[in-house]
């Protein structure tokens, strides 16, 4: 992301170093940096593990785990339980930190980058697809588990890491 005017005050901002950009009028810094993310693997307890279709930019039509960005205030726990219920309705628990993956995402103009901190997870619940940000959810066995159908690079190296992680 770069910052071309001030999102405070509306002025032509100047970039400082690679990653800081600041206003010529107000002087505050922006700072080219990641956005915060979280994920969840969800398993069920016939060990089948809960995926998603996207339907939204980027990686519409992808498959993917459920998660998304951290609001503020909020713990990479408690927004990787909210993302997974927002977008596919379970309740998850027995939250395991796996790993962190960083992203970029080119948009027009923009890149945009973040960084996701992926768990595993459990769940007793079903499950269904919010209609809006997911197009369909299911359950897939370990060895159903097709990479090649994941687009978006944090989320096929994350699960990629699992399956070899045994
Ligand atoms: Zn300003």
């Amino acid at each position: 992301m770069t910052f071309k005017y001030c999102p405070d005050c509306g002025a032509e901002c100047r970039q400082k170093d690679f990653k800081t950009f600041q206003c010529t009028s107000c002087q505050h810094n922006f700072w080219d940096e990641p956005v915060t993310g979280s994920a969840g693997l969800i398993r069920n307890a016939e060990g089948k593990y809960l995926f998603i279709r996207r339907n939204i930019e980027p990686g519409k039509g992808s498959i993917a785990v459920p998660g998304g960005c951290v609001d503020n205030g909020e713990s990479l726990e408690e927004c990787c339980i909210r993302e997974c219920f927002e977008e596919t309705g379970v309740q998850i628990t027995n939250l395991k930190y796996f790993g962190s993956y960083p992203n970029k995402e080119i948009r027009g103009e923009q890149t945009e980058t973040s960084i996701s901190a992926f768990f595993t997870a459990e769940t007793n619940d079903m499950g269904k697809s919010d209609k809006n940000e997911v197009s369909e959810i299911f359950w897939l066995k370990k060895d159903e588990i097709d990479i090649s159908k994941i687009t978006l690079s944090d989320i096929k190296a994350f699960i990629t890491d699992f399956l070899r992680s045994g």
